[in-house]
């Protein structure tokens, strides 16, 4: 309805202006029609005194001359005296001569003052136009008036006529417009209530629907920016579900393992104190587990909360990887494992020391875990003016290149059974690569089979 509205105001406003433009056209033209004669007729009343106007009657035999419009009653000319009573009408010898009485109409009233008045058009039974102009009596110098009365209703009936047939051609443009709006706004909504009806279901929970993709316009590339984010929402969804399943099943077997251990010792009578004791040391192992479990995933879940979370300093980043090294040292001692420091550069940079250490720290000590006896892991500290190049290189079993991806993941092992025996939670490196990318750098891993891997970070100097 409004489209409709708003197709006929602007038609209508058209319509009022051209119509008042049309009638001054028509009235100023029959004024630059029989305007003059009103000066032929006050021509000829100069000719006269007004007693004189009176006797003579010169504009019944005017009657011819002036009677300008074939076909139509004419124009009626009036002559006043100074004191506004008529002496002559070209209606003299009709009903309503006006001879004789006093004419006290304003226009002649302010003619006879010595103003001047311009036509005006009056609305009675019809529509008539009246001009009024001075005539001067020749002999007594005294001034009276002339009106002219003509009737204008052919013009107006002509208006008439063409208004109406102006109004209904607007009303059928105004209708087709507005149905040719109809149809294009029904055209341009239609993709939009159908992206409104996807979203709807969406945010009821169904993610995997997508909004169908048929034209080029605005609305499919709002479509398809839209499809491309739920695509990912739908990722985060997976990947949180994935999260769940996965942590209940890294609780649940250290819980089944303290389960089995706790019920064989209680269904026992008499449980022989070294056995009882080889039992409370499996059951305390698997708590260690589960408390490794939950302080990485907590670890996790702060490097993953964003810079809210991040705590940046200046940092020494020998002196951290120095102090990591020193660590860890006595394991790598225990394993008989090498481990080695080179010092290309001195560098500090911002960072949080502690999430930073502790990502550096997994990847040693993922190096010293899976390199057997004899093997070295080596340490580089070196940088550019823009970054810091972190690398950790071990001689170890090495990775597969097809699991080299994976590894990042969170509990992603290689070897399940033989990777939990070294007490990892296969948290260590999606906690690593997390922090990492919180600083906003990057890591590398090249790696071959039973020659070992190499993990290369890289981080920003400067944060901003
Ligand atoms: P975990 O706590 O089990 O070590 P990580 O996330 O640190 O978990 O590592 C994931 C997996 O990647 C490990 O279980 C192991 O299979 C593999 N991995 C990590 N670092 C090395 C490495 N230096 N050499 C060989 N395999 C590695």
């Amino acid at each position: 309805m409004s489209y409709v509205a708003l197709s006929i105001v602007p038609l209508l406003i058209f319509n009022v202006t051209i119509m008042a433009f049309i009638q001054e056209y028509f009235l100023n033209d029959r004024i630059s029609e029989i305007g003059p004669r009103a000066i032929v007729v006050s021509d000829v009343v100069a000719g006269f005194t007004f007693e004189g106007l009176q006797r003579a009657a010169p504009l019944s035999q005017l009657r011819q001359r002036v009677n300008i419009h074939q076909g139509q009653t004419g124009a009626r000319f009036i002559v006043v005296d100074p004191s506004a009573r008529v002496v002559d009408d070209t209606n003299r010898s009709m009903d309503d001569s006006l001879v004789g009485q006093t004419l006290l109409q304003r226009e002649v009233l302010e003619v006879l003052n010595g103003r001047s008045v311009p036509p005006i058009l009056y609305r009675g039974d019809e529509y008539v136009l009246k001009i009024a102009i001075s005539a001067r009596d020749n002999y007594s110098g005294e001034v009276g008036a002339v009106l002219l009365v003509d009737s204008v209703d052919d013009i107006f009936n002509s208006l008439a006529e063409i208004r109406t047939r102006l109004y209904l051609y607007s009303l059928a443009v105004g209708l087709m417009v507005g149905l040719l709006v109809l149809f294009m706004s029904h055209r341009l909504i239609a993709p939009l209530r159908q992206i409104v009806r996807v979203v709807q279901r969406m945010s009821a929970g169904q993610l995997n629907l997508r909004i169908p993709i048929s034209s080029r316009d605005e609305y499919s590339i709002l479509s398809r920016t839209f499809n491309d984010m739920t695509e990912k929402l739908e990722q985060v969804d997976k990947t949180r579900e994935e999260f769940v399943s996965n942590v209940s099943h890294e609780l649940k077997t250290p819980l089944t393992a303290i389960k089995v251990l706790s019920e064989s010792i209680l269904s026992q009578e008499s449980v022989p104190e070294e056995v009882s004791r080889e039992f409370m040391q499996d059951i305390n192992n698997e708590v260690d587990r589960m408390v490794n479990i939950t302080t990485d995933l907590l670890a996790l879940v702060k490097v993953e909360q964003r810079e809210q979370s991040l705590n940046i300093a200046l940092t020494d980043i020998n002196e951290l990887v120095e102090d990591i090294l020193k660590r860890l040292a006595p394991l790598a001692e225990q394993k008989k494992v090498i481990l080695l420091y080179e010092e290309v550069r001195q560098v500090q940079i911002d960072a949080d020391e502690i999430k930073l250490a502790l990502a550096i720290s997994n990847i040693v000590e993922n190096g010293i875990k899976y390199t057997p006896g004899g093997g070295t892991v080596k340490v580089v500290v070196d940088s550019d003016h823009q970054n810091v190049h972190i690398t950790i290189q071990d001689t170890g079993i090495g990775i597969p290149e097809e699991e080299q991806d994976k590894i990042f993941n969170r509990f992603y092992r290689v070897d399940k059974t033989r990777d939990r025996d070294t007490g990892g939670t296969g948290l260590g490196l999606a906690i690593s690569r997390a922090t990492v990318l919180l600083h906003n750098g990057s890591i590398r891993l090249t790696s071959n089979p039973d020659e070992g891997s190499l993990f290369s970070i890289r981080i920003p100097i400067r944060m901003s």
